[in-house]
């Protein structure tokens, strides 16, 4: 073992000036990355043979390279993946903007809506807040039939309460059964839902009806009837004689 290791000591001693030639070479054709001692000891490794050193080189030269553009890949990824990221932040930011202008818009109407008909317009009086900020304002007519020139109109402005309110832009019918009809419409728009808006063309007359939903009425009357009607029947009849006689109603 000694002896061996002696022996491998002398050679890279032999080595060490034999390889200075190649050396030069291979660090003027691979550059200054190479350091000196890193190539002596590929050159020992390969016994000299300067091609398989070059083969190695050129290797490591390649895995160096791909080494290099995975990471610039990876950091591109990042970099993309950062920039949606900020993307989907200002979308949301803005998302936020419109929501909060909304939420003021809807502030800026004066007047709650109420079942029945409810109709949006102006109010003109001069002192009024609502027709001095330019406010839409809700007018509750509620259950009720009436027609109206859409910019001929004398509503009660719930702001100031004079008879102000002059055009009508706009008809929700909230929780009624109703109908609508535009002058020129032959056929009225009728409906039952929940809440339905209307846009109220400038200059139009307009009829409007709406009444209370009658089919829940009707349908609890009927129900009503039912268990009545089963209330009454013999076998009920039968079954309530049965319990009394064991003191059970
Ligand atoms: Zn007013």
């Amino acid at each position: 073992m000694q002896d061996n290791s002696k022996n491998n000591h002398s050679d890279i001693n032999e080595k060490d000036r034999k390889y200075v030639k190649e050396i030069k070479t291979l660090i003027r054709l691979f550059g200054s990355p190479i350091k000196e001692d890193e190539l002596k000891q590929k050159i020992e490794y390969h016994n000299g043979n300067i091609e398989l050193v070059i083969k190695e080189l050129v290797q490591q030269s390649v895995e160096k390279e791909d080494k290099l553009e995975t990471e610039r890949k990876s950091n591109e990824l990042e970099k993309k993946q950062e920039q949606e990221q900020e993307q989907e932040q200002e979308k949301v930011t803005n998302d936020n903007n419109n929501k909060s202008v909304q939420k003021e818009m809807e502030k800026t109407e004066v007047g709650k809506t109420k079942p029945g008909i409810n109709l949006q317009g102006h109010c003109t009086n001069e002192n009024c807040l609502a027709s001095k900020a330019k406010l839409p304002v809700w007018v509750n007519i509620e259950f009720d039939n009436i027609t109206f020139i859409s910019d001929k109109t004398s509503f009660s402005c719930p702001d100031c309460k004079k008879p102000t309110i002059t055009s009508i832009v706009k008809a929700m019918f909230y929780n009624s059964e109703h109908s609508i009809c535009a002058s020129g419409d032959s056929i009225p728009v009728t409906d039952n839902n929940y809440q339905c808006s209307y846009s109220i063309k400038s200059g139009l007359s307009y009829e409007l009806k709406a009444n209370k939903i009658r089919q829940h009425a009707k349908s609890i009357e009927d129900l009503r009837e039912r268990s009545e009607h089963a209330m009454n029947s013999i076998e009920i009849n039968n079954l309530v004689t049965e319990l009394q006689k064991y003191e059970i109603t």
